[in-house]
């Protein structure tokens, strides 16, 4: 009604002005030049006026029109306006000889109309195609959050003139709609976008909501159903609304933004697999690495810790892969409870990251560590299986330590390499790690290929009772001389052959050449067992028992004539598991040691249930015994109890006749050292064995 009250306003205003004009200037009896004039200046001066009104009432609407706009039309209105009074001109002349000529001008003008509105509705129409086409190529893969969707929308909403345009998105399984909506002046109400995907269901067509004119709404459909609703209201410029084509037009736009919407949850998902570890739902180590980079740009001061599950491939080797999960659940769960605020990150197996800003109060880099280990270690129930949770951990410092996500991540993981090759508390990270690392790296390509190229040998090192002298056995030691790193001694290749899954085909080696060498003397008269070191990951290695039977069966030698020297660590590590294991070779004849004692964490106690021959107690305990007192203490104690127990001592690295004195007199029952000999070659051994038997007769 306003529109029309102020169209008819303007009309009547204008037909005013032009009579006005016509009346000033004309001589009513003829027509001629000043009636043309009249004319003319007549319909000038309304367009003028009324463009001015129309500016005048849009201003006071509140959306004022540019001086630009208003002068460019204001132009084609003036041109088009003169042509009209031409075509009056001609009209009036003609009416004024013969009146009936008005019957075929009204033709005439509305034919002129016709073609007119037609040539508007279809330059109309090419420019909707060519918005179309532009947007439709501009169009890329949205996603439904991005502010870039509301852009997409805006333009949408341009494109069908309309004033208000709603995308309801149906937002997963609990039914809600999210809706995001763009529209011009004042925002409608909100609706309920299930009311209209069931109209649409039923009828093809949706009511329009209180507030709005006129509706229209498509669903936009994606390859898995429906992902949302796409309606406009309020088509803008004219009283006429939406009719098909608008229709049509809105339903090609919903199917470029079904599309566009699909392909950018496409590219999301995608995105987020490559961001994130599937199991924990953490980021992952490329991740970690943006993340640090991103936070060392507005703080250069941060904590990363690198923290490693340990035996975790123990765990899944055994236990089965479920186990590992649940481990690695398990360890997610307290680092995210504990470390809210930190970027907490999985970057492999069993390693995660922690990394914090420094001036929060963490304190040091290893207090860092430590509270880490604090937080996460202790005992954890996976499943029906009790467990224990113990960390490697490794820490750096920025900046002091690097500048970038991947050096501080690198460094801090070698860090933890070396903590966990210690056996110690959380490492810092040092320059000399960076050394180290290049030569371990060295090292274990090399034992690799040595041991692929049999190229580890065997020394044996002979056992000698303490009160006679005789020989009781001889022990197999790993030796190594590659060709250009020189002599590398078990103390360095043992712990990085274990840290790179190298222990089993080493172990296998030794145990061979150590059976053949026993099988030799054998031969030549001279019945010696030999005894092989074994890891505690090697024992609990479920194919260890067949392996050892298999290789006696094939050497061919009595079982009891093998011994196996396990360390104290293999009972402190998984005491029911190392059990069943050595239950399985005694069974098989087998004898046990146990070597280093002392220097681990268990106690006599530990061995009491388990079937153990021998104690082999640290040189550490041997090297001052003549003159600590709390050395003889603790050797006297250690013999006690493993006679009550039924096992043979041995007293390891003993260099003096001092020493051998006093052990003796503690009832030491064997020794071994360079006392007696050095670690020597298989025939060397031969040759000493022979040597020493005659020596003593
Ligand atoms: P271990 O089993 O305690 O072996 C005794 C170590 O002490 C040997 O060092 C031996 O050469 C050394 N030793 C013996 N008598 C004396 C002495 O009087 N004075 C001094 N200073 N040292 C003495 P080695 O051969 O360097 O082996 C070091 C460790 O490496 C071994 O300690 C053992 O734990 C490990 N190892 C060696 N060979 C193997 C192997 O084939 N498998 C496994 N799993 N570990 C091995
Ligand atoms: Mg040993
Ligand atoms: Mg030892």
């Amino acid at each position: 009604p306003l529109k029309i009250f102020f169209n008819l306003g303007i009309d009547t205003m204008e037909v005013a002005l032009v009579t006005g004009a016509v009346t000033l200037l004309g001589r009513s009896d003829v027509p001629g030049p000043r009636l043309w004039l009249g004319l003319l200046l007549g319909l000038l001066a309304s367009e003028v006026l009324s463009h001015i009104s129309l500016a005048a009432v849009m201003g006071l609407l509140g959306a004022p029109m540019t001086v630009n706009r208003l002068v460019r039309t204001l132009g084609f209105a003036l041109i088009s306006a003169s042509v009209f009074a031409c075509l009056a001109v001609v009209a009036v002349t003609a009416m004024w000889t013969e009146r009936r000529v008005v019957v075929v001008i009204l033709l005439l003008a509305a034919s002129l109309t016709v073609a007119y509105r037609g040539h508007r509705r279809l330059s109309a129409q090419q420019r909707t195609t060519e918005a179309l086409y532009d947007f439709v190529k501009e169009l890329g893969p949205l996603c439904a959050d991005a502010e870039e969707t509301r852009d997409v929308l805006e333009q949408i909403r341009v494109l069908l003139h309309a004033r208000h345009l709603d995308l309801a998105l149906s937002a997963g399984t609990d039914g809600a709609w999210r809706h995001v909506a763009v529209f011009d002046g004042v925002p409608l109400t909100p609706f309920d976008a299930t009311v209209i995907a069931d109209s649409i269901a039923q009828t093809g067509a949706a009511a329009p909501p209180s507030g709005a004119h006129d509706r229209m709404a498509t669903p936009l459909l994606g390859m898995n159903g429906v992902l949302g609703v796409l309606t406009v209201n309020d088509r803008l410029g004219s009283n006429r609304g939406f009719d098909m084509g608008d229709l049509r037009l809105l339903e090609t736009v919903a199917t470029e933004l079904a599309t566009a919407l699909e392909r950018g949850k496409l590219l999301g998902d995608l995105g987020l697999a490559a961001t994130t570890d599937p199991l924990t739902r953490l980021p992952n180590l490329s991740d970690v690495t943006q993340r640090l980079d991103s936070a060392l740009r507005s703080n250069s001061s941060i904590l990363v810790a690198a923290v490693a599950v340990d035996s975790f491939r123990e765990v899944n080797d055994t236990l089965g892969h479920q186990v590992g999960d649940d481990l690695l659940v398990e360890v997610t769960r307290r680092l995210a409870l504990s470390y809210p605020h930190a970027i907490v990150g999985r970057i492999g197996g069993g390693r995660f990251a922690v990394a914090v800003q420094s001036d929060e109060a963490w304190g040091d880099p290893s207090m860092f560590g430590l509270g880490i280990r604090a937080q996460v270690e202790g005992g954890a129930q996976l499943g029906a299986i009790g467990t224990h949770i113990r960390l490697s951990v490794g820490v750096v410092s920025a900046p002091d330590h690097g500048r970038d996500g991947s050096t501080l991540l690198r460094r801090a993981e070698t860090a933890m390499y070396g903590a966990r090759h210690s056996q110690g508390g959380p490492a810092v990270w040092e320059p000399a790690y960076e050394v180290q690392g290049q030569r371990r790296l060295a090292v274990v390509m090399a034992l690799r290929e040595a041991l692929a190229g049999g190229a580890i040998g065997v020394a044996f090192q002979p056992k000698l009772k303490t009160q006679t002298g005789q020989i009781t056995g001889v022990e197999a030691l790993a030796r190594w001389t590659h060709p250009a790193l020189g002599a590398i001694g078990p103390d360095e290749f043992i712990p990085l052959a274990e840290a790179s899954g190298l222990m089993g085909p080493l172990t296998t080696t030794v145990l061979r050449q150590s059976l053949t060498a026993c099988m030799g003397w054998q031969r030549r008269g001279g019945r010696i067992g030999v005894a092989v070191n074994v890891s505690a990951d090697t024992v609990l290695d479920p194919n260890f028992v067949t392996e050892v039977s298999a290789i006696i069966t094939s050497v061919g030698i009595d079982p009891d004539l093998l011994t196996l020297e396990l360390t104290e660590g293999i009972v402190v590590e998984d005491p029911v598991l190392a059990a069943v294991r050595m239950h399985e070779l005694r069974a098989f004849g087998v004898k046990l040691s146990v070597d280093d004692f002392g220097t681990g964490y268990s106690s006599l106690t530990y061995l009491k249930g388990l079937p153990v021959n021998e104690v082999k107690i640290d040189k550490g305990f041997i090297d001052d015994v003549v003159d600590d007192a709390g050395d003889r203490a603790v050797v006297r104690a250690v013999v006690d109890i493993a006679h009550t127990l039924g096992m043979t001592v041995v007293a390891e690295g003993i260099e003096q006749e001092d020493q051998h004195r006093i052990l003796s007199a503690l009832g030491v029952d064997e020794t071994q050292g360079y006392l007696h000999a050095r670690p020597m070659a298989a025939v060397d051994m031969a040759a000493w064995l022979r040597r020493h038997e005659s020596a003593r007769r």
